[in-house]
């Protein structure tokens, strides 16, 4: 059985990590056109988005652990003991040195069939299948706004004193759109410092967010010794779409990560989901190209419909909400449970949970809301 994995992203690294665990019959090579696999990535996720049993065999990914985080907003400070981790892509390329011979780098796949792939150089290469997992690509069936951000990992001359993230500190200065800075203290001296916008635009101006992250820094009091690398990112907020015709836009082959439009809609985070589908495709006992595409395609046409809920929030925050007025709705959420909050960014929310996040005193016109209610399928505007 000869599996092609196109892409060595997120998604497609831990596929084929399941894979060699529970399937080690499984030929499996995985095609990445940049130079190493995972790029320049933190990829961080609540402790309770995993059952027990994924954060097990996602241990030797995790490069940080905290018990807790915090949020603050103008009118709330608050700590919460939830688990919050952190995997690096220099710790998943650890992990996966093992399988060194079967990554090919520099690999650039330029068409997909459902039993093979042509490379950008000409090469033919023939499998039983093949996943397309080359990360997000614009679609007209999904309506999404975006998370940028922009943010530096610092060497602090003397300790930081923070322990554990603050996932949100959203008492800085709004602007465009909602506003927050993301810290995660990766040792005593080391911090990650994220200026993030919840934002109608999608410029990123790295210059001058760098010298926002920079101010951030010394109003915390922290004198910072050495800025030890970058990373910046826009991720899709889903606020609609048509997954069928999002799926029927394609040549039949299997997706995995955010090329199956698998992330979380509210935060674009797709961790979790990716720990979801590897395991999902490690336990099919048929991994030919017909199966894996219809067991990807209703893995995530099955995520979407679940997420529905979350989309409405989207729109509520981006079409309803004024956008220096964004932060209100966030800092509502945050006064529920710490369950509520976990059930919230592990995809789970009870009838319960939605109907407690959507009543009360709205934060948002009551007539802007209620356009939000009906779901778009077709895009509106162009990301
Ligand atoms: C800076 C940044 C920070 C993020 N932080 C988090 C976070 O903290 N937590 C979280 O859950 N999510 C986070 N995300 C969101 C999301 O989880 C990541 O984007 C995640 O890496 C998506 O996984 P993926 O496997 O779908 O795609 P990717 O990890 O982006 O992988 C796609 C791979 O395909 C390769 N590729 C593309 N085209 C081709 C081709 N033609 N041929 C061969 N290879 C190709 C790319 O080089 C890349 O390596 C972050 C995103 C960014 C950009």
């Amino acid at each position: 059985m000869r599996l092609i994995l196109v892409g060595g992203g997120l998604a497609n690294s831990l596929i084929a990590h399941r894979l060699s665990a529970m399937r080690p019959d499984v030929d499996w090579t995985i095609l990445e056109a940049g130079d190493e696999l995972g790029g320049n990535h933190t990829w961080s996720f609540h402790a309770g988005d995993l059952t027990p049993d994924q954060q097990g065999w996602m241990d030797p990914f995790v490069s940080a652990r905290w018990p807790g985080y915090a949020v603050a907003f103008p009118g709330l400070d608050r700590s919460l003991p939830l688990g919050y981790r952190s995997a690096s892509a220099e710790r998943m390329r650890a992990v996966m040195a093992v399988h060194a011979d079967r990554v090919r780098t520099g690999a650039a796949v330029s068409a997909l069939r459902p039993d093979g792939v042509t490379l950008a150089s000409g090469e033919e290469i023939r499998a039983d299948a093949v996943i397309d997992g080359r990360g997000y690509r614009p679609s007209p069936h999904l309506q999404v706004a975006f998370q940028k951000f922009y943010g530096i990992e610092v060497r602090t001359a003397v300790p930081h004193g923070q322990a554990d993230p603050i996932i949100m500190d959203a008492t800085v200065p709004q602007r465009d759109g909602f506003r927050f800075v993301y810290t995660l203290p990766f040792a005593a001296d080391r911090v990650l410092i994220e200026d993030t916008y919840y934002s109608d635009g999608l410029d990123v101006d790295q210059g001058a967010l760098r010298a926002l992250t920079l101010d951030y820094a010394r109003r915390r009091g922290w004198d910072v010794a050495e800025v030890l690398r970058d990373e910046a990112g826009v991720l899709p907020i889903a606020l609609g779409g048509d997954i069928e015709r999002f799926w029927d836009d394609g040549p039949g082959v299997a997706r995995s990560g955010l090329r199956a439009a698998l992330f979380h809609p509210t935060t674009g985070y797709s961790l979790p989901d990716a720990v979801r589908l590897a395991d999902r495709v490690a336990a099919l006992s048929d991994l030919g190209a017909a199966n894996l595409h219809r067991e990807t395609r209703a893995h995530s046409v099955q995520c979407w419909k679940d997420a529905g809920f979350y989309r409405l929030l989207d729109r509520l925050l981006f079409k309803a909400a004024e956008p220096d007025r964004r932060y209100s709705l966030i800092e509502r959420f945050y006064h529920f449970s710490p369950d509520l909050v976990s059930r919230f960014y592990a995809g789970r929310s009870t009838l319960y949970d939605k109907a407690r996040v959507l009543t009360g005193k709205p934060p948002v016109p009551i007539f802007r809301a209620l356009r939000c209610l009906r779901e778009p399928t077709t895009l509106a505007t162009a990301p």
